[in-house]
């Protein structure tokens, strides 16, 4: 038998002395015995089973895997999502632009780049009677959208498709939060960030190569009056503007997240 008092103290030094949030190992340590964290203070002792197990876990962590990887789940917009190395973890920004999409009350809704599902299944959760279709390139990653769709008891149609190409029908609610990093700044980014798929972040060289093609192919996919939602990095309001006011659309509007940063930009056909 382990202590548990013990085993926490040297995991918090391994993650500390690895840069990682020590708070973490109350977490990890709670996943690897399968208890919720808040009953760990219950516990003094654990079998060797388990801190093997707790090993193992702490060790995928210090390597760079994501705690959400390990642990398999997200929650996002109050409801859960698998998430696994083939799908972005739902971020709390992108809670803002389902916020902004339930304003809309659109019936049929498009979620172009789904990847976990998180804004389509949310979407097809909080607005009754809406259709909601969901589209990503990744095979694998509409496996994981499947089942969260599932799991989460909605409907969703969903569609594997480079962008529009094999999309048909009309929508009122065009949404996405396409990949939008820089190419040449993903090796700069965290270890965590650079173990989620690099389809999911790489947004070419400009970081803007998705907001061009949304934005010439979306036309044709819009109803009259229909209307995009995206999001958008925080230095990206300007160059996103430019895109979609070149392509003609109409009352362009930005709006920022909680740290006042630009985050999510609306405009109508
Ligand atoms: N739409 C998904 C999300 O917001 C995936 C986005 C992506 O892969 N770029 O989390």
């Amino acid at each position: 038998m382990n202590e548990i008092n013990l085993i926490m103290k040297q995991a918090k030094e391994t993650l500390r002395s690895n840069g990682i949030d020590e708070r973490e190992a109350r977490l990890l340590l709670a996943f690897a015995l399968g208890v919720n964290a808040n009953d760990l203070i219950k516990y003094t002792e654990c079998s060797e089973e388990a801190a093997e197990k707790f090993r193992e876990v702490l060790q995928k962590r210090v390597s760079g895997m994501p705690y959400a990887y390990i642990t398999g789940t997200k929650e996002f917009m109050k409801l859960n999502f698998k998430v696994n190395e083939n799908v972005l973890i739902p971020r709390p920004e992108t809670e803002l632009l389902v916020e902004e999409a339930l304003k809309c009350d659109a019936k049929d809704v498009l979620d172009m780049c789904t990847g976990s599902g998180c804004i389509a299944i949310s979407m097809a959760y909080y607005q009754k009677g809406a259709n909601v279709t969901a589209v990503d390139i990744s095979e694998k990653a509409l496996e994981v959208a499947k089942e969260n769709a599932d799991m989460n008891g909605v409907c969703v149609n969903f569609v594997q498709s480079d962008l529009f190409e094999k999309v048909s029908g009309k929508f009122d609610l065009i949404l996405s939060n396409p990949p939008y990093i820089k190419t040449a700044v993903i090796s700069e980014l965290s270890k965590e960030v650079k173990n989620e798929p690099q389809l999911a972040l790489d947004g070419g060289e400009s970081g803007l190569a998705f907001y061009e093609k949304i934005a010439t192919e979306a036309r044709d996919f819009l109803k009259e009056n229909g209307k995009i939602l995206l999001e958008i990095g925080f230095d990206q309001g300007q160059g996103v503007k430019e895109i979609l006011e070149k392509n003609d659309y109409k009352n362009i509007e930005i709006i920022k997240d909680l740290s006042g940063n630009d985050r999510i930009i609306v405009c109508e056909m």
